[in-house]
């Protein structure tokens, strides 16, 4: 029995939705659905697994902006992120057509998250984490029973998430990565929004935005 997971690059921007599941209970969550739904729910079915909840690290398009059209075939709650990305899911109609995304509704989650909930997939829990800087309301989902963190766009393989968007802080970035994901056990595996994996105790070593 374990916490398996499968990643999925969606979108122009290859976001990487992420497929959590438990084998003991095929309970599965999917994370930052932010489009080619059609793909996605033919791989949750392939997989013979219950979708029982979205959870969102970020507002941004890439992440958020597949939730409307999924939930439309997947009636699930939509957990996150923290209510100060409001703004961002708020603006999704332009910005998807901005982009040439499929145009997304605005939308509001079942619920806001805030930094110390607890989330479960079956029988593993993920701690929320708020890490504001890339966005002022995107949080990261810590499971340290199976070492592995969900990071949306905060943390990725040798680099740091975008600042120079609306409402981003460079300082606030690094302080909140600094004091609440470089302390997790260096084993821990980073899934990160974009690109390949890495672990927390290779950035703490190598990452060029992250030494002391
Ligand atoms: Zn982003
Ligand atoms: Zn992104």
């Amino acid at each position: 029995m374990a916490l398996q997971f499968e990643i999925m690059a969606v979108t122009p921007f290859r976001q990487n939705c992420t497929l959590l599941w438990d084998d003991g209970s095929g309970e599965a969550v999917l994370t930052d659905v932010g489009g080619d739904v059609p793909h996605l729910l033919a791989q949750v079915k392939a997989k013979g697994l219950q979708v029982k909840a979205v959870w969102l690290t970020h507002g941004h398009l890439d992440h958020a902006g597949g939730v409307v059209e999924f939930v439309s075939h997947c009636d699930v709650p939509v957990l996150g992120p923290h209510c100060e990305d409001e703004f961002l899911l708020q603006s999704l109609p332009e910005v998807t057509a901005q982009y040439g995304f499929p145009v997304s509704p605005a939308f509001e989650p079942t619920r806001w998250l805030e930094e110390g909930e607890t989330l479960s997939v079956g029988n593993y829990a993920f701690q929320v984490l708020h890490i504001p800087g890339h966005t002022p309301g995107h949080v990261v989902f810590y499971c340290a029973q199976a070492e592995l963190l969900i990071a949306g766009d905060v943390l990725f393989y040798e680099t740091i998430g975008r600042t120079d968007f609306p409402r981003g802080n460079h300082e606030d970035l690094i302080g909140n990565i600094r004091s609440k994901l470089l302390v997790l056990p260096p084993q821990t595996r980073v899934i990160a929004g974009h690109g390949r994996m890495t672990t927390i105790g290779h950035e703490r070593q190598f990452n060029p935005f992250l030494q002391f």
